[in-house]
């Protein structure tokens, strides 16, 4: 009987297993991850399961009775350490409890140290990392990073009850909704960045400028261009951040400079990689039977011609179960435009676009950017290629189909919230 393997908790892993069973892969699976934890989403972490609106049935994927129910082995706390491709093996280490240590959702507990598993076809779905900042008092307690569920509850831990001082180093997305919902349980919150805006690398300076604005509107501290020198601390515990020269006291630090991808395992075995694991359309990496997935894939978009490496929600989400088809020789390509989301305060935005393609677009607006009630449309040639609906709903589907159209639209047109979508595709 065939065997899969899936490497990694989180919902490229339980989309692709989830997949795998639904086209009716009848073989073996596997599905190991590190965390105690089975498989489980992320954006939650940040802001409805931080904030203390949503548990862990709103986390965790699918319980680890739906492993047990699908004929799924799941191993929980158990890192794949090793992987040889020509071998067709895995080796596993259990962590700390070994063999039978329950997850904190009753899921099984790790496999013994240095077993090797022998698969037929292997998923590489180990996502990223936060990534860490080396400057000094970055160790003290009360300093964290947020990537995990036992990150957020930790961080749940520190600013649930409200009336602390949070210094957030970093402006990206993590940065800014953490920042949003520390101060919704009502903490001080000040947040730190070296370039000139917030976002900016995400969605450029003018929209860069419309988030900043949001938090000085709800009273976050916003300081950009600073210089963060060192973190500093009193009995091992942390007290201050030191910016240029000047120490911004803080009881609560995270450190939100972004993620990189989990390589270790691409790496041990040679597997081509640039931005993350280079994968073609199908998400076949350079080794036969290895596939990946999610944020570690750097998959070759057909459309743009190019690798893309996604760190986003959808991207976990729509590769989890092209990779599970392309492993079972169906026909599979990933194609999607790359699709985020996120919840700051009230506003509530999805962004669809390739980011390469924006970094030098035009910005046409369709609303009002004073009231946060609006559609950004990032136009290149006259070709949509990025579009951000800001407090206005259920037009995303439109703005990706005016993105993958490909057609030259009447900017007027663009801009004028009186003339619908649809027309500008029909035309
Ligand atoms: P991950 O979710 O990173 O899962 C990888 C898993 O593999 C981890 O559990 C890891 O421990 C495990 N693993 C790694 N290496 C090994 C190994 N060698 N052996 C065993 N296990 C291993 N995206 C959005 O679009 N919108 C949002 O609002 C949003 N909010 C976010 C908020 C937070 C706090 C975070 C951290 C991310 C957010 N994201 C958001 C990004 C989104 O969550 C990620 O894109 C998504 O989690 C990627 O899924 P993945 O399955 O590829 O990887």
């Amino acid at each position: 009987m065939s065997h899969f393997v899936i490497v990694g908790g989180g919902l490229a892993a339980a989309s692709a297993a989830e997949t795998l069973r639904a086209e009716g892969f009848a073989g073996e699976m596997t599905v190991v991850t590190r965390e105690r934890h089975a498989p489980y989403q992320r954006p939650p972490l940040s802001k409805g399961y931080l904030a203390g609106n949503e548990g862990l049935d709103e986390v965790i994927v699918h319980p680890a009775q739906w492993y047990a129910e699908q004929g799924i082995e799941l191993r929980t706390s158990t890192t794949a350490t090793h992987l040889d491709p020509e071998a067709h093996t895995v080796t596993l280490r259990g962590e700390g409890g070994g063999e039978g240590r329950e997850g904190s959702d009753g899921s099984g507990g790790s496999g013994g140290d240095g077993e090797r598993l022998r698969y037929d076809k292997l998923l590489l779905a180990t996502g990223a990392v936060s990534r860490t900042l080396p400057i000094e008092g970055a160790e003290l307690a009360g300093v964290h990073t947020l990537r995990t569920l036992d990150d957020a509850d930790a961080l749940r831990r520190e600013l649930g009850g409200g009336g602390r001082s949070l210094v957030l180093i970093g402006s990206g997305w993590i940065g800014m909704e953490v920042g949003a919902t520390a101060r919704g349980l009502g903490n001080a919150v000040t947040i730190l960045e070296r370039e000139a805006m917030p976002l900016a690398a995400a969605v450029g300076p003018e929209m860069g400028a419309m988030f900043q604005r949001l938090h000085e509107a709800n009273g976050v501290d916003l300081r950009t261009r600073v210089n963060v020198e060192r973190i500093v601390g009193r009995d091992g515990r942390v007290t201050g951040v030191v910016v240029d020269g000047e120490t911004v006291p803080a009881d609560v630090v995270l450190i939100g400079v972004g993620a990189v991808p989990a390589m270790e395992l691409a790496r041990d075995a040679q597997l081509a990689e640039g931005n993350g694991i280079l994968v073609d359309a199908s998400l076949r990496t350079s080794a036969p039977d290895v596939f990946a997935a999610g944020d570690v894939a750097s998959a070759f978009h057909p459309v743009i011609a190019r690798h893309q490496r996604s760190e986003h929600w959808a991207n976990a989400l729509n590769a989890g179960p092209v990779a599970a088809r392309s492993m079972l020789d169906l026909p599979a390509r990933f194609a999607q435009i790359p699709y985020f989301y996120t919840d700051q305060f009230d506003l509530g935005m999805e962004l669809s676009g390739y980011p390469s393609l924006m970094a030098e677009a035009q910005l046409v607006i369709r609303g009002d950017v004073q009231k946060r009630e609006f559609i950004a449309f990032w136009v290149d040639h006259g070709r949509v290629v990025g579009g951000m609906n800001v407090n206005v709903w259920d037009v995303n589907e439109q703005v990706q189909e005016l993105i993958s159209s490909g057609e030259v639209v009447d900017l007027a047109a663009l801009r004028d919230p009186s003339t619908p979508l649809e027309r500008l595709l029909a035309r």
